[in-house]
């Protein structure tokens, strides 16, 4: 009845705050960050924006790619296709949207998330340490080449 995104979790968060609202209590409505998971094989999940939508809209971005390929713990687990992709704002560097798709990308996706939550930036998963052998690590890979191609850009510009 509600639509998009149709799916269980934002319907149970729709619910709570339809319910905050009949009984009068207060409520800060749905967020702006509602991940998405699509599980098949592999599994796709995003949060936030598109490349297309932010092209469209005209908002300067650069994108981090990491391949769970080149993860120690994506060739542990045998997994040579999974990506992660971070869409990062050129201007204040704030984190736009996270794309992921492979081995618990719907699990993966609530870092972005809580990173995106919080209005945090790609500098703070250059930054950051994740444990290793993980696909989390996967965060920190694109960062780093996020912010690769946005130094470039600065140095051209
Ligand atoms: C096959 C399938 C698989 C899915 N898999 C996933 C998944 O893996 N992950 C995910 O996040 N989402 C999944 N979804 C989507 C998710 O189930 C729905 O988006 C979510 O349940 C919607 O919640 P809702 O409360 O809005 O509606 P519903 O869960 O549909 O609840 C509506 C309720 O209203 C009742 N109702 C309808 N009309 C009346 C009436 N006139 N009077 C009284 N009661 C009425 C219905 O009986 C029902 O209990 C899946 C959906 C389907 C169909």
């Amino acid at each position: 009845m509600i639509g998009f995104p149709a799916l269980a979790a934002t319907s149970m968060e729709q619910g709570r705050i339809a319910a905050h609202h009949a009984c009068g209590e207060p409520l800060h409505g749905l967020g702006q960050t509602q991940p998405i998971g699509i599980y098949t094989i592999p599994e796709i999940s995003f949060v936030g924006r598109t490349e297309e939508e932010l092209t469209h809209e005209n908002v300067p971005f650069e994108a981090g790619i990491s391949r769970y390929r080149e993860l120690a713990r994506g060739q542990i687990i045998g997994d040579s296709y999974g990506v992660l992709k971070l869409l990062v704002n050129l201007d204040d560097h704030r984190l736009l949207g996270v794309h992921v798709f492979g081995t618990g990308a719907t699990e993966l996706i609530h870092i972005g998330q809580a990173v995106m939550g919080c209005g945090g930036t790609v500098d703070y998963l250059v930054d950051a340490v994740f444990n290793y052998p993980t696909l989390a690590e996967a965060y920190k890979v694109a960062a780093l080449d996020a912010m690769n191609k946005m130094r470039q850009i600065a140095k051209f510009s």
